[in-house]
């Protein structure tokens, strides 16, 4: 009965598990950087063409796509040509993230995205600090900027996007990907 119980997951724990962030760098018809956040059980993405910055004074357009499953996050390798998003994929960035908790009533992601503009800290091993993510227009304009927030982890001079463009996975490039094929 014992050992038993100390092998069952508490549910409580499991819920408050971590949520990840993924940044993938996708070489399609148009490069740009699928950045997903966990969030209640599916990947919400956004493709940034530019991809992310770290100075604030940046705003980056975040097209909405589709959600994706959580396993997707592991995904590096090549999309055959004819399937949607057809192209080559390199885990850019990932690692944990976590609300931004300004006050006792700071609402869910979920919800926070719901309303158009969340607020969250990111732990990647490019990317850090906090980061926001506003909505701007509806319907079939629906579009959001991604903006680095101006904490200690804003820094002007990175520019990550184009200093370190090897995958966090696996330290190959895009083009090493697309080879290994
Ligand atoms: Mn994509």
């Amino acid at each position: 009965m014992k050992c038993k119980q100390k092998r069952s997951i508490p549910t409580k724990l499991n819920a408050m598990k971590t949520p990840i962030f993924v940044i993938q760098k996708h070489d399609a018809s148009n490069l740009h950087y699928d950045f997903r956040l966990e969030v209640e059980g599916v990947l919400k993405s956004w493709a940034v063409p530019k991809g992310p910055s770290t100075d604030p004074r940046d705003k980056r357009l975040a097209m909405p796509t589709d959600d994706h499953p959580l396993d997707y996050a592991d995904f590096e390798g090549v999309i055959p040509e004819g399937e949607y998003g057809a192209g080559t994929v390199l885990i850019w960035d990932r690692g944990p993230y976590r609300l931004i908790e300004e006050d006792d009533d700071t609402p869910s992601m979920a919800e926070q995205l719901k309303r158009g503009h969340a607020k969250f800290w990111l732990e990647g091993k490019k990317l850090a600090g906090g980061y926001a993510l506003t909505r701007t227009g509806s319907g079939d304009d629906e579009r959001w900027l991604l903006v680095k927030m101006d904490d200690d982890k804003a820094d002007a001079r990175r520019n990550p996007i184009s200093t370190e463009p090897e995958s966090v996975a696996s330290g190959r490039s895009l083009k090493a990907i697309a080879e290994e094929r």
